[in-house]
């Protein structure tokens, strides 16, 4: 996203509204949706950019659902089931805007879920999640053009030691002071909006964790997420 920032030319928005502008990066499956950090951007200008406030569109999940055939992971693990449950459903902006809708509201479900097994386990269970691997490399770019993306070129270098350390803990630290302000700020209000049902996986997962068996826990886990996706299904 820096790369867009830097770059200061303007360019008519490839979005048809006529404004000739600075381009900025729309993320194409927003992080907040429960997409995975991925460098893939559309140009869009800052007017259509912030009317378009993570709805997605249909040419959007298009996008995601190809790189996903194509081998990458786009979406975070505590949004596979609602994405996987309905991606196929999606064949017009209108049906994109509604699966922005759901994802949205399934990270407000979720995020209390994982707020409540952090809060009776503490941390090293949840942290088998987060993958600090992934902080672990830094990212440079060559050739960026805001409506050319294809030709960037990506150089991922692997840090040193000591910088992955570093990265990796500020990865995990950052993860779980983000759940504490979540939880201090909505855990109650949200948390009676789920279902019995999922309030009975998360009081196996927990009871699992307390135990020391992980692996019980993932699939009850995987279980509440999975009543969650059904849920949105059926209201799709
Ligand atoms: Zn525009």
């Amino acid at each position: 996203m820096g790369e867009y920032h830097k770059h200061a030319a303007s360019y008519l928005c490839p979005n048809g509204c006529g404004n000739t502008a600075k381009m900025t990066a729309d993320h194409i499956g927003p992080i907040s949706l429960g997409f995975a950090h991925r460098p893939k951007f559309n140009a869009l200008c800052n007017s259509c950019n912030s009317t378009k406030n993570n709805r997605m569109s249909l040419s959007d999940v298009q996008q995601l659902i190809q790189d996903e055939q194509a081998g990458e992971q786009v979406v975070s693990w505590h949004s596979k089931p609602i994405w996987d449950a309905l991606k196929g459903l999606v064949e017009s902006n209108q049906d994109a805007v509604k699966l922005s809708r759901l994802m949205a509201t399934n990270m407000q479900q979720v995020l209390p879920i994982l707020a409540e097994v952090y809060e009776q386990t503490g941390s090293e269970y949840l942290t088998r999640y987060l993958r600090p691997e992934y902080a672990f490399q830094d990212h440079r770019f060559t050739g960026f053009h805001p409506l050319e993306p294809e030709k960037l070129v990506t150089i991922t270098k692997p840090l040193d030691s000591k910088n992955k350390q570093k990265n990796a803990e500020r990865y995990v630290r950052i993860s779980f002071e983000e759940l504490e302000r979540f939880t201090s700020k909505t855990n109650r209000r949200v948390k009676s909006s789920t279902s019995d049902e999922v309030e009975r996986e998360v009081t196996e997962v927990v009871a699992a964790v307390k135990a020391g068996l992980n692996e019980k826990a993932d699939s009850h886990l995987l279980r509440a997420l999975t009543i969650l996706a059904e849920q949105a299904k059926h209201s799709w």
